[in-house]
């Protein structure tokens, strides 16, 4: 097959995410990737700006994660987790239960974020349930969020841009607290929360939980809120006997400049989910934590089972990356990393506000983000950055990036001048 056969074949038989097999959008061949550059079938080379999509914190194709791949693979790739457990899933564990809020001492691995996510919340009804309050089946969330694909996550990510409309009927109805306000820097207006504290006040009966993404929310519209907010929601939470899960999955690892976004509201939730970066972007593995009490009162009532198990669940494979890709981010100096990307983006950003078409610019930790006034042409806007040496992924009104924390000044700058020229040029 050639670069021209492989293309017609995949436009006539793949889906992509989030598009039509009738009129799909064009898809650019990769050969490999290195570092920040991914390399396409033709030899053209662009520098990374997405880091797959939050994952390839460290670049692609690391030494050291290929090599704890293939230590890995040769003791084995797989085994089932019914009966059996082994060292990859222990160390992933204890490294995670160390890194993570104090109170989060339980794990439970399953395959991408999304599983992590039906997990969460399968985990906070199950415990209301076990504790004799079965009535406990909603949740209550912010509009704007996203919490992935499948259908209970689906439930609760926004309203209007999500999938609700089509899926009408098959999706439980949940709360959605409006929007906060208060930006991440913005002084802290107690009204913010007004929204959030109302469904509670009348319906904390029938809530098992709040799930939010802490200060960033991601695909739902790369917006990035006060950290009082979550330490507000936090304390509701108790006052109102409902719990807290903290999606972390975009912003776990790092991405914000704290090893997990709710560090920075200095508070800790009773469930938590990771994903994305979580192996390095090697392979897919997410992993639900939860505290002793949480465990404590889903295995104290009937059955006494969670009840969960992923075929794939643990993947050694995965675990061993996932530890590798820890301990790497733990000895790189990676919060300088993702200050100095934040600086960069901040400076190089700046003359966007300008521009006309472009309606907000907005930098938080390793993030980056232009919005723009109309939906942007995706596929138009993508060859444009193809032919200037960068890979960006539009979507919406959003021009946005998370590198790798890896990439070098002059690929930041070289990132940045990209981003800036072809919003420039959208009119
Ligand atoms: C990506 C994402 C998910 C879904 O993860 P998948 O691995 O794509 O299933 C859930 N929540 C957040 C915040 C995400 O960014």
């Amino acid at each position: 097959m050639n670069s021209r056969d492989i293309i017609e074949f995949d436009r006539r038989h793949i889906w992509h995410p989030y598009t039509s097999m009738t009129n799909p959008l064009p898809v650019y061949p990769v050969v490999s990737a290195e570092g920040v550059r991914i390399t396409l079938e033709d030899g053209r080379e662009l520098i990374d700006g997405m880091s797959s999509w939050w994952a390839a914190i460290h670049g692609y194709n690391h030494p050291v994660l290929n090599y704890a791949a293939q230590r890995q693979m040769a003791d084995m790739s797989h085994v089932m987790f019914g009966g059996l457990t082994h060292r990859p899933a222990v160390d992933l564990a204890s490294l995670l239960i160390d890194l993570s809020p104090e109170p989060l001492q339980k794990i439970f691995f399953s395959d991408s974020g999304s599983v992590s996510v039906e997990v969460a919340i399968k985990m906070a009804i199950q415990y209301w349930v076990s504790l004799g309050f079965p009535e406990k089946q909603k949740l209550l969330t912010i509009r704007s969020g996203y919490h992935g694909d499948t259908f209970t996550a689906m439930s609760v990510c926004d309203p209007v841009n999500g999938m609700h409309q089509m899926f009408k009927g098959l999706l439980p109805a949940h709360f959605f607290a409006d929007i906060p306000e208060c930006g991440y820097q913005d002084e802290w207006d107690e009204k913010d929360i007004h929204s959030m504290k109302m469904f509670l006040q009348r319906h904390h009966k029938e809530i098992a939980a709040i799930i939010m993404e802490p200060i960033v929310q991601g695909a739902g519209g790369m917006r990035f809120y006060s950290p009082h907010y979550v330490r507000r929601a936090r304390e509701l939470a108790d006052e109102f006997g409902v719990l807290l899960i903290l999606d972390e999955i975009a912003t776990g690892f790092g991405r914000t400049g704290a090893m997990f976004a709710c560090e920075k509201a200095g508070i800790s939730p009773d469930i938590m989910c990771v994903g994305k970066a979580l192996t390095g972007g090697y392979m897919s593995l997410a992993a639900t934590l939860c505290t002793d009490e949480i465990a404590i009162g889903i295995s104290s009532g009937d059955p006494g089972l969670f009840m969960h198990g992923p075929t794939f669940m643990a993947n050694p494979l995965a675990c061993s990356i996932a530890s590798a890709s820890i301990r790497l981010l733990a000895s790189s100096p990676w919060k300088e990393r993702v200050m100095a990307i934040e600086k960069q983006l901040k400076n190089g950003f700046a003359p966007c506000m300008e521009y006309p078409g472009v309606c907000d610019v907005r930098v938080l930790g390793a993030i980056g983000v232009i919005e723009m006034e109309k939906p942007v042409d995706m596929a138009r806007m993508q060859k444009r950055f193809v032919k200037k040496g960068v890979w960006i992924r539009p979507f919406n009104k959003l021009v946005y990036t998370m590198p790798p924390y890896i990439i070098k000044e002059k690929e930041l700058t070289q990132l940045i001048t990209a981003m800036v020229d072809v919003v420039r040029e959208e009119k």
